[in-house]
Protein backbone atom coordinates (compact mmCIF):
# COMPACT_ATOMS: atom_id res chain seq x y z
CA UNK A 1 0.00 0.00 0.00
CA UNK A 2 1.90 3.32 -1.31
CA UNK A 3 0.88 6.81 0.62
CA UNK A 4 0.01 9.88 -1.69
CA UNK A 5 3.09 12.39 -0.63
CA UNK A 6 0.38 14.78 0.46
CA UNK A 7 -1.81 12.27 2.99
CA UNK A 8 1.84 11.74 4.78
CA UNK A 9 3.04 15.37 4.92
CA UNK A 10 -0.66 16.19 6.37
CA UNK A 11 0.13 13.21 9.25
CA UNK A 12 3.57 14.81 9.86
CA UNK A 13 1.49 18.00 10.28
CA UNK A 14 -1.29 17.11 12.19
CA UNK A 15 1.28 15.89 14.75
CA UNK A 16 3.36 18.25 14.69
CA UNK A 17 0.85 20.70 15.12
CA UNK A 18 0.44 19.22 18.53
CA UNK A 19 3.50 19.59 19.54
CA UNK A 20 4.44 23.61 19.10
CA UNK A 21 2.26 26.68 19.40
CA UNK A 22 0.39 27.71 16.99
CA UNK A 23 2.15 30.78 16.39
CA UNK A 24 4.90 28.66 15.39
CA UNK A 25 2.95 26.56 13.84
CA UNK A 26 1.66 28.97 11.10
CA UNK A 27 5.30 30.79 10.65
CA UNK A 28 6.98 27.81 10.10
CA UNK A 29 4.71 25.48 8.62
CA UNK A 30 1.71 26.45 7.05
CA UNK A 31 4.04 27.87 3.90
CA UNK A 32 5.75 24.51 3.31
CA UNK A 33 4.30 22.61 0.39
CA UNK A 34 4.67 19.16 0.02
CA UNK A 35 5.98 18.50 -3.55
CA UNK A 36 6.65 14.86 -4.00
CA UNK A 37 7.11 11.32 -2.07
CA UNK A 38 9.59 8.94 -4.07
CA UNK A 39 10.40 5.41 -2.20
CA UNK A 40 10.96 7.28 1.44
CA UNK A 41 11.94 10.40 0.92
CA UNK A 42 9.50 13.21 1.05
CA UNK A 43 10.07 16.46 -0.85
CA UNK A 44 8.89 19.68 0.50
CA UNK A 45 8.78 23.12 -0.64
CA UNK A 46 10.37 26.15 1.51
CA UNK A 47 10.20 29.69 0.68
CA UNK A 48 13.76 30.48 1.37
CA UNK A 49 17.09 29.16 2.65
CA UNK A 50 16.66 30.44 5.16
CA UNK A 51 13.47 29.28 6.28
CA UNK A 52 14.77 25.61 5.61
CA UNK A 53 17.69 26.72 7.76
CA UNK A 54 15.33 27.68 10.47
CA UNK A 55 13.63 24.21 10.54
CA UNK A 56 16.88 22.76 10.75
CA UNK A 57 17.51 24.49 13.83
CA UNK A 58 14.87 24.86 15.73
CA UNK A 59 12.31 21.65 14.32
CA UNK A 60 14.84 18.94 13.22
CA UNK A 61 14.25 16.31 16.15
CA UNK A 62 10.20 17.20 15.41
CA UNK A 63 10.20 16.58 11.63
CA UNK A 64 12.69 13.74 12.16
CA UNK A 65 9.83 11.89 14.52
CA UNK A 66 6.93 12.98 12.23
CA UNK A 67 8.51 11.30 9.47
CA UNK A 68 9.60 7.95 11.08
CA UNK A 69 6.59 7.47 12.10
CA UNK A 70 5.21 8.07 8.76
CA UNK A 71 7.74 6.56 6.76
CA UNK A 72 9.72 4.43 9.02
CA UNK A 73 13.69 4.74 9.75
CA UNK A 74 14.55 4.74 6.51
CA UNK A 75 12.07 8.04 5.77
CA UNK A 76 14.35 11.00 3.88
CA UNK A 77 13.23 14.34 3.94
CA UNK A 78 14.50 16.40 0.70
CA UNK A 79 14.14 20.36 1.00
CA UNK A 80 13.01 22.38 -2.24
CA UNK A 81 14.07 26.03 -1.77
CA UNK A 82 11.72 28.25 -3.31
CA UNK A 83 13.21 31.63 -4.68
CA UNK A 84 16.87 30.38 -4.23
CA UNK A 85 19.27 33.65 -4.88
CA UNK A 86 16.40 36.08 -3.54
CA UNK A 87 18.34 37.34 -1.37
CA UNK A 88 21.72 36.92 -2.10
CA UNK A 89 21.70 38.90 -4.72
CA UNK A 90 22.64 42.97 -5.10
CA UNK A 91 19.21 43.75 -4.63
CA UNK A 92 18.89 42.34 -1.58
CA UNK A 93 15.22 40.90 -0.53
CA UNK A 94 13.32 42.79 -3.33
CA UNK A 95 13.13 43.12 -7.27
CA UNK A 96 14.67 39.63 -8.52
CA UNK A 97 12.08 37.40 -7.19
CA UNK A 98 10.60 35.24 -9.64
CA UNK A 99 6.84 34.41 -10.10
CA UNK A 100 5.96 31.70 -8.67
CA UNK A 101 5.22 29.57 -11.48
CA UNK A 102 8.43 30.11 -12.38
CA UNK A 103 9.93 28.61 -9.06
CA UNK A 104 10.48 25.54 -10.29
CA UNK A 105 13.21 26.20 -13.07
CA UNK A 106 14.80 28.21 -9.46
CA UNK A 107 14.24 25.29 -7.17
CA UNK A 108 17.14 24.34 -5.63
CA UNK A 109 16.71 20.62 -4.15
CA UNK A 110 18.88 19.93 -0.46
CA UNK A 111 18.58 16.09 -0.13
CA UNK A 112 19.00 15.63 3.72
CA UNK A 113 18.81 12.29 4.91
CA UNK A 114 17.34 11.80 8.52
CA UNK A 115 19.82 9.00 8.94
CA UNK A 116 23.40 10.27 8.63
CA UNK A 117 26.40 7.68 8.95
CA UNK A 118 28.39 10.13 10.70
CA UNK A 119 27.69 9.90 14.20
CA UNK A 120 29.25 13.27 15.31
CA UNK A 121 26.93 15.58 13.22
CA UNK A 122 24.57 16.56 15.78
CA UNK A 123 21.93 17.74 12.91
CA UNK A 124 21.68 14.65 10.96
CA UNK A 125 19.89 17.67 8.49
CA UNK A 126 22.96 19.55 8.18
CA UNK A 127 24.39 19.79 4.61
CA UNK A 128 28.24 21.26 4.87
CA UNK A 129 28.70 24.30 3.06
CA UNK A 130 24.79 25.53 2.43
CA UNK A 131 24.82 27.44 5.69
CA UNK A 132 26.58 30.19 3.82
CA UNK A 133 24.21 33.05 3.33
CA UNK A 134 25.71 35.61 0.86
CA UNK A 135 24.34 38.34 1.06
CA UNK A 136 26.09 41.28 -1.25
CA UNK A 137 26.66 44.33 1.61
CA UNK A 138 25.91 47.21 -0.89
CA UNK A 139 28.69 49.42 0.16
CA UNK A 140 30.46 51.76 -1.71
CA UNK A 141 34.08 51.14 -1.39
CA UNK A 142 35.07 54.80 -2.81
CA UNK A 143 33.45 55.90 0.73
CA UNK A 144 36.03 54.99 3.15
CA UNK A 145 38.15 56.49 6.41
CA UNK A 146 40.68 57.41 4.33
CA UNK A 147 39.26 59.97 1.94
CA UNK A 148 36.80 61.03 5.54
CA UNK A 149 39.02 63.65 6.06
CA UNK A 150 38.95 64.83 9.83
CA UNK A 151 38.43 67.78 11.36
CA UNK A 152 36.41 69.15 15.04
CA UNK A 153 32.78 69.01 13.45
CA UNK A 154 33.20 65.42 12.89
CA UNK A 155 36.08 64.14 15.25
CA UNK A 156 33.38 62.22 17.67
CA UNK A 157 31.35 60.99 15.17
CA UNK A 158 34.53 59.56 13.09
CA UNK A 159 36.38 58.08 16.20
CA UNK A 160 33.07 56.30 17.56
CA UNK A 161 32.73 54.87 13.57
CA UNK A 162 36.33 53.81 14.09
CA UNK A 163 35.71 51.96 17.42
CA UNK A 164 32.25 50.36 15.76
CA UNK A 165 34.67 49.37 12.72
CA UNK A 166 37.55 47.53 14.78
CA UNK A 167 35.03 45.76 16.81
CA UNK A 168 31.32 45.96 16.16
CA UNK A 169 28.53 44.58 18.38
CA UNK A 170 31.54 44.45 21.02
CA UNK A 171 31.52 48.37 22.23
CA UNK A 172 28.61 50.63 24.04
CA UNK A 173 28.22 52.17 20.75
CA UNK A 174 25.21 50.03 19.53
CA UNK A 175 22.97 51.52 17.70
CA UNK A 176 25.82 54.24 16.83
CA UNK A 177 23.48 57.17 15.45
CA UNK A 178 24.88 59.49 12.90
CA UNK A 179 22.81 62.67 12.83
CA UNK A 180 23.37 66.47 11.13
CA UNK A 181 22.82 67.89 7.83
CA UNK A 182 22.16 67.29 4.41
CA UNK A 183 25.67 67.20 2.98
CA UNK A 184 27.59 66.52 5.63
CA UNK A 185 29.07 63.00 5.12
CA UNK A 186 26.61 60.90 7.30
CA UNK A 187 26.15 58.61 4.35
CA UNK A 188 30.24 58.63 3.62
CA UNK A 189 30.61 57.50 7.35
CA UNK A 190 28.06 54.87 7.83
CA UNK A 191 29.62 53.64 4.52
CA UNK A 192 33.30 53.64 5.22
CA UNK A 193 32.13 51.87 9.10
CA UNK A 194 31.03 48.93 6.87
CA UNK A 195 33.95 49.09 4.23
CA UNK A 196 36.20 48.68 7.44
CA UNK A 197 34.32 46.02 8.91
CA UNK A 198 34.34 44.26 5.84
CA UNK A 199 37.81 44.59 5.43
CA UNK A 200 38.54 43.59 8.88
CA UNK A 201 36.31 40.43 9.30
CA UNK A 202 35.28 39.21 5.86
CA UNK A 203 33.34 36.80 7.43
CA UNK A 204 30.80 38.58 8.83
CA UNK A 205 27.78 40.04 6.89
CA UNK A 206 27.06 43.44 6.34
CA UNK A 207 24.24 45.31 5.03
CA UNK A 208 23.90 49.08 3.73
CA UNK A 209 20.40 49.98 3.33
CA UNK A 210 18.32 53.20 2.67
CA UNK A 211 15.55 53.68 5.03
CA UNK A 212 13.60 54.44 1.73
CA UNK A 213 14.65 51.22 0.20
CA UNK A 214 14.03 49.32 3.50
CA UNK A 215 10.08 50.79 4.04
CA UNK A 216 9.66 49.72 -0.39
CA UNK A 217 11.12 46.10 0.55
CA UNK A 218 8.46 46.63 3.31
CA UNK A 219 5.40 47.51 1.66
CA UNK A 220 6.27 44.53 -1.36
CA UNK A 221 6.99 41.91 1.30
CA UNK A 222 3.11 42.75 2.82
CA UNK A 223 1.92 42.92 -0.94
CA UNK A 224 3.06 38.98 -1.75
CA UNK A 225 2.85 37.73 2.06
CA UNK A 226 5.77 37.09 2.92
CA UNK A 227 6.90 39.44 5.60
CA UNK A 228 8.33 36.53 7.91
CA UNK A 229 10.78 36.32 4.94
CA UNK A 230 11.25 39.67 5.43
CA UNK A 231 11.85 39.91 8.72
CA UNK A 232 14.20 37.13 9.02
CA UNK A 233 16.64 37.58 6.41
CA UNK A 234 17.14 41.20 7.86
CA UNK A 235 17.58 39.06 11.52
CA UNK A 236 20.29 37.42 10.04
CA UNK A 237 22.61 40.26 9.47
CA UNK A 238 25.38 41.29 11.57
CA UNK A 239 26.25 44.67 10.84
CA UNK A 240 22.61 46.25 9.90
CA UNK A 241 23.67 49.86 8.34
CA UNK A 242 20.06 52.34 8.02
CA UNK A 243 20.73 55.49 6.37
CA UNK A 244 18.22 58.33 6.72
CA UNK A 245 16.17 56.96 9.11
CA UNK A 246 13.90 60.14 9.32
CA UNK A 247 12.29 58.54 6.67
CA UNK A 248 11.02 55.90 8.93
CA UNK A 249 8.89 58.55 10.43
CA UNK A 250 5.27 58.59 10.28
CA UNK A 251 5.37 54.78 8.62
CA UNK A 252 4.16 53.06 11.21
CA UNK A 253 4.12 49.68 9.93
CA UNK A 254 7.93 49.81 8.78
CA UNK A 255 8.86 51.15 11.92
CA UNK A 256 6.94 48.19 14.04
CA UNK A 257 8.95 45.81 11.86
CA UNK A 258 12.25 47.58 11.96
CA UNK A 259 11.48 47.65 16.03
CA UNK A 260 11.37 43.64 16.29
CA UNK A 261 14.75 43.42 13.57
CA UNK A 262 16.60 45.91 15.62
CA UNK A 263 15.75 44.21 18.69
CA UNK A 264 16.81 40.83 17.57
CA UNK A 265 19.93 42.03 16.28
CA UNK A 266 20.57 43.79 19.46
CA UNK A 267 20.10 40.91 21.90
CA UNK A 268 22.09 38.94 19.54
CA UNK A 269 24.97 41.07 20.36
CA UNK A 270 24.82 42.86 16.50
CA UNK A 271 25.57 46.00 15.30
CA UNK A 272 23.50 48.43 14.50
CA UNK A 273 24.45 51.41 12.84
CA UNK A 274 21.82 54.13 11.86
CA UNK A 275 22.07 57.85 10.17
CA UNK A 276 19.45 60.24 10.27
CA UNK A 277 19.30 64.52 9.31
CA UNK A 278 17.90 65.25 13.05
CA UNK A 279 18.85 64.69 16.28
CA UNK A 280 16.67 61.97 18.46
CA UNK A 281 14.68 64.31 19.97
CA UNK A 282 14.24 66.41 16.87
CA UNK A 283 12.62 63.17 15.11
CA UNK A 284 9.21 63.64 13.95
CA UNK A 285 6.66 60.64 14.24
CA UNK A 286 8.75 57.90 15.34
CA UNK A 287 7.41 55.73 17.89
CA UNK A 288 8.69 56.12 21.28
CA UNK A 289 9.82 52.95 22.23
CA UNK A 290 12.33 53.09 18.58
CA UNK A 291 13.00 56.50 19.50
CA UNK A 292 14.30 55.30 23.22
CA UNK A 293 16.22 52.56 21.54
CA UNK A 294 17.76 55.04 18.96
CA UNK A 295 19.37 56.51 22.65
CA UNK A 296 20.69 53.01 23.99
CA UNK A 297 23.71 53.44 22.19
CA UNK A 298 25.78 56.93 20.91
CA UNK A 299 23.93 59.68 19.10
CA UNK A 300 27.18 61.28 17.38
CA UNK A 301 26.52 64.71 15.29
CA UNK A 302 28.31 66.10 12.00
CA UNK A 303 28.38 69.41 12.51
CA UNK A 304 29.30 72.09 10.22
CA UNK A 305 32.86 71.96 9.02
CA UNK A 306 34.63 74.75 9.96
CA UNK A 307 37.56 76.77 7.44
CA UNK A 308 40.50 74.55 8.08
CA UNK A 309 38.22 71.23 7.42
CA UNK A 310 36.93 73.08 4.42
CA UNK A 311 40.13 73.84 3.04
CA UNK A 312 41.64 70.44 3.57
CA UNK A 313 38.61 68.67 1.47
CA UNK A 314 38.90 71.01 -1.10
CA UNK A 315 42.97 70.37 -1.13
CA UNK A 316 41.86 66.42 -0.91
CA UNK A 317 39.39 66.22 -3.92
CA UNK A 318 41.81 68.97 -6.23
CA UNK A 319 44.75 65.69 -5.19
CA UNK A 320 42.49 63.04 -6.14
CA UNK A 321 41.44 64.77 -9.75
CA UNK A 322 44.90 65.78 -10.09
CA UNK A 323 44.07 69.04 -10.57
CA UNK A 324 45.92 72.11 -9.28
CA UNK A 325 44.44 75.65 -8.21
CA UNK A 326 45.70 78.82 -7.14
CA UNK A 327 45.68 78.91 -3.01
CA UNK A 328 43.71 82.16 -3.12
CA UNK A 329 40.66 80.35 -4.99
CA UNK A 330 41.09 77.73 -2.59
CA UNK A 331 40.09 79.88 0.30
CA UNK A 332 37.83 81.70 -1.72
CA UNK A 333 35.50 78.03 -2.33
CA UNK A 334 36.50 77.39 1.34
CA UNK A 335 34.91 81.02 2.06
CA UNK A 336 31.57 81.01 0.73
CA UNK A 337 31.13 77.28 0.53
CA UNK A 338 30.73 76.52 4.28
CA UNK A 339 27.46 74.50 5.21
CA UNK A 340 27.13 71.24 2.47
CA UNK A 341 30.08 69.54 1.73
CA UNK A 342 28.15 68.12 -1.40
CA UNK A 343 27.57 71.80 -2.40
CA UNK A 344 31.37 72.20 -1.88
CA UNK A 345 32.71 69.47 -4.27
CA UNK A 346 29.69 70.31 -6.60
CA UNK A 347 31.29 73.71 -7.28
CA UNK A 348 34.57 72.21 -7.64
CA UNK A 349 33.78 70.07 -10.36
CA UNK A 350 31.91 72.44 -11.79
CA UNK A 351 34.71 74.46 -11.59
CA UNK A 352 37.55 72.01 -13.03
CA UNK A 353 34.77 71.25 -16.31
CA UNK A 354 34.37 74.99 -16.82
CA UNK A 355 38.10 75.49 -17.22
CA UNK A 356 38.96 72.45 -19.21
CA UNK A 357 35.66 72.72 -21.43
CA UNK A 358 36.64 76.32 -22.15
CA UNK A 359 40.38 75.67 -21.87
CA UNK A 360 41.06 78.47 -19.85
CA UNK A 361 42.54 78.86 -16.49
CA UNK A 362 41.08 78.46 -13.12
CA UNK A 363 40.94 82.56 -11.85
CA UNK A 364 39.39 83.94 -9.22
CA UNK A 365 36.95 85.52 -11.88
CA UNK A 366 35.44 82.04 -12.89
CA UNK A 367 35.08 80.52 -9.74
CA UNK A 368 33.07 83.74 -8.47
CA UNK A 369 31.03 83.08 -11.37
CA UNK A 370 30.35 79.39 -10.95
CA UNK A 371 29.95 80.38 -6.95
CA UNK A 372 27.45 82.42 -7.46
CA UNK A 373 25.62 80.42 -10.68
CA UNK A 374 26.10 77.15 -7.91
CA UNK A 375 24.67 78.90 -5.11
CA UNK A 376 21.71 79.81 -6.55
CA UNK A 377 20.96 76.95 -8.44
CA UNK A 378 21.30 74.88 -5.25
CA UNK A 379 19.33 76.37 -2.83
CA UNK A 380 18.55 73.94 0.15
CA UNK A 381 15.22 72.79 0.18
CA UNK A 382 13.57 74.19 2.85
CA UNK A 383 12.34 71.89 5.70
CA UNK A 384 8.85 71.53 6.59
CA UNK A 385 9.88 71.67 10.34
CA UNK A 386 11.19 75.14 9.09
CA UNK A 387 8.08 76.30 7.45
CA UNK A 388 5.57 75.67 10.82
CA UNK A 389 8.37 77.81 12.42
CA UNK A 390 7.86 80.75 9.69
CA UNK A 391 4.29 80.58 9.33
CA UNK A 392 3.60 80.37 13.51
CA UNK A 393 6.51 83.16 13.86
CA UNK A 394 4.57 84.92 11.71
CA UNK A 395 1.16 84.57 13.23
CA UNK A 396 2.71 84.89 16.22
CA UNK A 397 1.60 81.85 17.64
CA UNK A 398 3.56 78.63 19.01
CA UNK A 399 4.06 75.72 16.61
CA UNK A 400 2.24 73.10 18.87
CA UNK A 401 -0.98 75.70 18.27
CA UNK A 402 -0.42 75.63 15.05
CA UNK A 403 -0.26 71.47 15.13
CA UNK A 404 -3.95 70.99 17.77
CA UNK A 405 -6.69 69.61 16.30
CA UNK A 406 -8.38 73.48 17.49
CA UNK A 407 -10.89 74.71 14.44
CA UNK A 408 -10.71 78.49 15.61
CA UNK A 409 -9.96 80.16 12.16
CA UNK A 410 -6.96 81.66 12.00
CA UNK A 411 -5.36 78.91 13.23
CA UNK A 412 -6.82 76.34 10.78
CA UNK A 413 -5.92 78.93 8.28
CA UNK A 414 -2.04 79.40 9.78
CA UNK A 415 -1.98 75.83 9.26
CA UNK A 416 -3.15 75.26 5.96
CA UNK A 417 -0.98 77.97 5.00
CA UNK A 418 2.05 75.77 6.70
CA UNK A 419 0.52 72.32 4.37
CA UNK A 420 0.64 74.90 1.42
CA UNK A 421 4.14 75.61 1.53
CA UNK A 422 5.20 72.44 2.82
CA UNK A 423 3.45 71.20 -0.59
CA UNK A 424 5.01 74.02 -2.83
CA UNK A 425 8.61 73.84 -1.47
CA UNK A 426 9.41 70.28 0.03
CA UNK A 427 9.80 67.41 -2.20
CA UNK A 428 7.68 65.55 0.81
CA UNK A 429 4.24 63.72 -0.16
CA UNK A 430 0.89 64.85 0.92
CA UNK A 431 1.03 61.91 3.42
CA UNK A 432 4.16 63.16 4.61
CA UNK A 433 3.75 66.73 5.09
CA UNK A 434 0.42 65.81 6.61
CA UNK A 435 1.94 63.60 9.20
CA UNK A 436 4.62 66.62 9.85
CA UNK A 437 2.14 69.22 10.49
CA UNK A 438 -0.03 67.54 13.55
CA UNK A 439 -1.15 64.29 12.07
CA UNK A 440 -3.65 64.97 9.33
CA UNK A 441 -4.10 62.67 6.65
CA UNK A 442 -3.38 63.10 2.78
CA UNK A 443 -6.61 64.20 2.03
CA UNK A 444 -6.72 67.04 4.39
CA UNK A 445 -3.37 68.59 3.06
CA UNK A 446 -4.85 68.36 -0.35
CA UNK A 447 -7.84 70.39 1.36
CA UNK A 448 -5.67 73.21 2.62
CA UNK A 449 -3.62 73.43 -0.81
CA UNK A 450 -6.62 74.19 -2.85
CA UNK A 451 -7.93 76.63 -0.10
CA UNK A 452 -5.33 78.39 -0.01
CA UNK A 453 -5.00 78.62 -3.22
CA UNK A 454 -8.93 79.58 -3.56
CA UNK A 455 -8.51 82.39 -0.67
CA UNK A 456 -5.67 83.49 -2.38
CA UNK A 457 -7.45 84.78 -5.57
CA UNK A 458 -10.32 85.96 -3.62
CA UNK A 459 -9.37 87.43 -0.30
CA UNK A 460 -6.46 90.53 -0.65
CA UNK A 461 -5.94 90.13 3.32
CA UNK A 462 -5.13 86.48 2.77
CA UNK A 463 -2.86 86.92 -0.29
CA UNK A 464 -0.94 89.16 1.44
CA UNK A 465 -0.43 86.43 3.53
CA UNK A 466 0.94 84.33 1.10
CA UNK A 467 2.67 86.73 -0.47
CA UNK A 468 4.72 87.39 2.73
CA UNK A 469 5.28 83.88 3.34
CA UNK A 470 6.15 83.25 0.26
CA UNK A 471 9.10 86.11 0.61
CA UNK A 472 10.16 84.58 3.89
CA UNK A 473 10.52 81.33 2.53
CA UNK A 474 12.63 82.10 -0.67
CA UNK A 475 14.78 84.55 0.14
P1 LIG B 1 24.93 63.20 3.84
O1 LIG B 1 24.66 61.75 3.77
O2 LIG B 1 25.17 63.69 5.24
O3 LIG B 1 23.92 64.05 3.15
P2 LIG B 1 27.22 62.52 2.21
O4 LIG B 1 27.80 61.45 3.05
O5 LIG B 1 26.48 62.12 1.00
O6 LIG B 1 26.30 63.49 3.09
O7 LIG B 1 28.39 63.53 1.85
C1 LIG B 1 28.30 64.48 0.80
C2 LIG B 1 29.62 64.55 0.07
O8 LIG B 1 30.60 65.15 0.91
C3 LIG B 1 30.13 63.17 -0.29
O9 LIG B 1 30.67 63.22 -1.59
C4 LIG B 1 31.24 62.92 0.73
O10 LIG B 1 32.25 62.10 0.19
C5 LIG B 1 31.72 64.29 1.04
N1 LIG B 1 32.21 64.39 2.41
C6 LIG B 1 31.46 64.56 3.52
N2 LIG B 1 32.22 64.61 4.63
C7 LIG B 1 33.50 64.47 4.20
C8 LIG B 1 34.78 64.42 4.88
N3 LIG B 1 34.87 64.55 6.20
N4 LIG B 1 35.87 64.25 4.11
C9 LIG B 1 35.76 64.13 2.78
N5 LIG B 1 34.62 64.16 2.09
C10 LIG B 1 33.49 64.33 2.79
MG1 LIG C 1 23.07 60.71 2.90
Amino acid sequence: MTKSAQAVWDNCLSFIKDNITPQAYKTWFEPIKVVKLTDAALSIQVPSKFFYEWLEEHYVQLLKVALHKELGESAKLVYVIKMENTYGNSQPFTEKIPSANRTSLKSQEVDAPLKNKNPELKNPFVIPGIRNLQIESQLNPNYNFDNFLEGDSNRLARSAGMAVANKPGGTSFNPLLIFGGVGLGKTHLAHAIGVQIKDKYPEKTVLYISAEKFTQQYIESVKKNNRNDFIHFYQVIDILIVDDIQLLSGKAGTQDVFFHIFNHLHQNGKQVILTSDKAPVDMQDIEQRLLSRFKWGLSAELQHPGFETRISIIKHKLYQDGVEMPEEIVEFLANNIKTNIRELEGAIISLIAHSSFNKKEITLDLAKKIVDNYVKHTKREVSIDYIQKIVSDYFQMDVDTLQSKTRKRHIVQARQLAMFFAKKLTKASLASIGSQIGQRDHATVLHACKTVDNLASTDKQFRKYVEDLNKKLTV
